[in-house]
């Protein structure tokens, strides 16, 4: 196993299924994979590229040490084309997606296969998706197209349907953790602790830490905070919050609900899994109708979906409807 795929211990079997395709010749074209952001997926279809194109593998492995492995170790193998949109969140641009019919129809320059990874998938409009549509249906031989996506719903159907889907798995707890730990210098409960806040996606996890998103996570706990304890008014706290990624604070709201979710259900503070706000949750929960908490709750989730499909709301009002029904909980 590569390096890599070492590293992502759950995508293993995936991997090993794939190479057995590949070994009887049953490989398709192209493949559509999916799975919660933030594991590692990215990481994996290009691992499986790497196997692809490597001169000599080992035991379903790439060697790390033939002239193709060292051309995918310095990220310039000429027959491995990676596709994302020029800028983190934008969409893919239709001549980017031209630019790849050049690649595919032209003759693998170290006579092998010729690999391509689209990533996000969903983030093509229809112009582009129309662009990759005739390269999925004839690319030609030892040609495989990897899509990857966190956002099924968001792939158009064309695209879907000229794909064989391969659905990831998420980490297991203990996984998720040993990675994290790997990755940077947290400790065992630590990594547990940002892990919960993360949706148990190490690489969300990482990003988090990198990104030094503990600050705006602070500022939105202490802005909920101070609504239930009437320190500021929902307009303020909402006026203060504008400033972060709404999609980030709606789904970090949707979890803390979540909890607090469970938590009233079944009477337990043991069943919190969002640390950094245990006071303020177990308070709420005793003293909230579960119904209320549900009601928000599939708001948040309705919201967000909106901000992901890039609905562009405004915002102030959005945080001030929201935050406004946070405050009617202990009411
Ligand atoms: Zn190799």
């Amino acid at each position: 196993m590569s390096e890599l795929i070492a590293a992502y211990p759950w995508f293993t079997e995936r991997f090993q299924h794939l190479a057995k395709l590949h070994a009887d010749k049953r490989l398709p074209h192209a493949l559509l994979i999916n799975g919660m952001s933030g594991i590692g997926k990215a990481s994996f279809a290009k691992s499986f590229a790497q196997y692809l194109l490597c001169q000599s593998p080992v035991n379903g492995q790439s060697c790390g040490q033939c002239k193709s492995c060292e051309l995918n170790a310095a990220g310039s193998h000429p027959d491995l084309f990676l596709l994302s949109p020029e800028e983190e969140g934008k969409q893919l641009k239709v001549d980017q997606v031209r630019a790849l019919g050049e690649f595919i129809y032209s003759t693998a320059q170290q006579g092998g296969y010729r690999v391509v990874v689209i990533e996000p998938a969903d983030s093509m409009n229809i112009a582009s998706a129309n662009a990759l549509l005739k390269m999925l249906e004839e690319p030609g031989a030892d040609t495989l197209i990897l899509l990857v996506t966190s956002k099924m719903g968001q792939v158009l159907p064309t695209i879907k349907s000229r794909c064989q889907h391969v659905e990831c798995p998420n980490p297991s707890e203990t996984e998720a953790i040993n990675w994290l730990m790997a990755a940077t210098d947290l400790d065992q409960e630590q990594a547990r602790s940002i892990l919960h806040i993360n949706r148990g996606a190490p690489k969300e996890a990482q990003k988090y830490i990198d990104g030094g998103l503990s600050e705006h996570r602070a500022q939105v706990i202490r802005g909920l905070a101070d609504i239930l304890k009437q320190r500021r008014s929902v307009i303020e706290v909402a006026q203060s919050l504008q400033k972060l990624d709404l999609e980030l604070v709606l789904g970090w709201l949707y979890s803390l609900l979540s909890d607090v979710a469970r938590c009233a259900a079944c009477e337990d503070a043991d069943s919190l899994r969002q640390d950094d706000a245990r006071n303020m949750l177990t308070a709420v929960a005793k003293k909230t109708d579960p119904v209320k908490i549900f009601k928000l709750a599939d708001k948040v989730h309705e919201e967000r979906r909106a901000v992901m499909l890039r609905q562009n709301p405004n915002k102030q009002l959005l945080l001030e409807c929201v935050l406004l029904e946070w405050a009617g909980l202990l009411k």
